[in-house]
C-alpha cells in the first residue's frame, strides 16, 4: 500500500509541514502545536490547507 506526502499550511500560523496522508498518529504544527492531521484508520483527516501533493515513487 502506498500513500502520498502532502505539504500542509497550518491554519493558525501558516507554517508549512510535510505529512503522510495515512498518518497513524496525530500530527501537530511544530510552530504553534495546532493539529494538522488526525488518524482515522485510513486517510488522515487534514486540518489546514494542502499546498502541495508529493507523489511517492
Ligand atoms: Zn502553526
Amino acid at each position: 500500500m502506498t500513500g502520498r506526502f502532502l505539504t500542509v499550511a497550518c491554519g493558525e500560523c501558516e507554517h508549512e509541514a510535510t505529512i503522510f496522508d495515512r498518518a497513524s498518529t496525530v500530527v501537530t504544527c511544530s510552530e504553534c502545536d495546532a493539529v494538522l492531521a488526525e488518524p482515522t484508520g485510513g486517510k488522515a483527516t487534514l486540518f489546514g490547507e494542502v499546498v502541495e501533493i508529493v507523489e511517492e515513487r
